[in-house]
């Protein structure tokens, strides 16, 4: 895949995604990976991300439906091989600032294996 290298070189998942940072991965093909967030907020939180670097939820375009679709395929995945996918799981995606989202490449964030409680904080 051709990367910007512009855009990998600002973009923390990009780094992630060429190997040049560590994660903790749990899962990866040749168009999304799945890693272990740093600072997990429940006993299970994976973020799955597209290798294509889209910066927001606003910025999906219509030929990347079946890769968005291909990251909630990953996450349901996930959940199952953990053994939560029956008990419950959260899947969020955060938009822009007031969401809180703090790293700008599209991460589906899977959380569980605790009760979650609504509404979000
Ligand atoms: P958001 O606030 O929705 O943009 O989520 C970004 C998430 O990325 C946060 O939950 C962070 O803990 C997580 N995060 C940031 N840097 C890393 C990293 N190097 N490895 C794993 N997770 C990270």
């Amino acid at each position: 895949m051709k990367r910007e290298k512009a855009v990998m070189d600002n973009c923390i998942f990009c780094k992630i995604i060429e190997h040049k940072i560590p994660a903790q991965i749990v899962y990866e093909d040749e168009k999304a990976m799945a890693f272990r967030d740093l600072n997990p907020q429940a006993p299970l939180h994976v973020l799955v991300i597209p290798k294509k670097h889209i910066p927001t939820t606003l910025d999906i375009a219509k030929e990347d439906n079946e890769l968005v679709g291909h990251l909630f395929q990953i996450a349901n995945k996930i959940a199952e091989e953990n053994g939560i996918a029956g008990r419950g799981f959260r899947l969020v995606m955060n938009t822009n600032p007031e969401s809180g989202q703090s790293v700008y490449h599209i991460h589906l964030h899977v959380l569980g294996g605790r009760l979650m409680h609504w509404p979000p904080g």
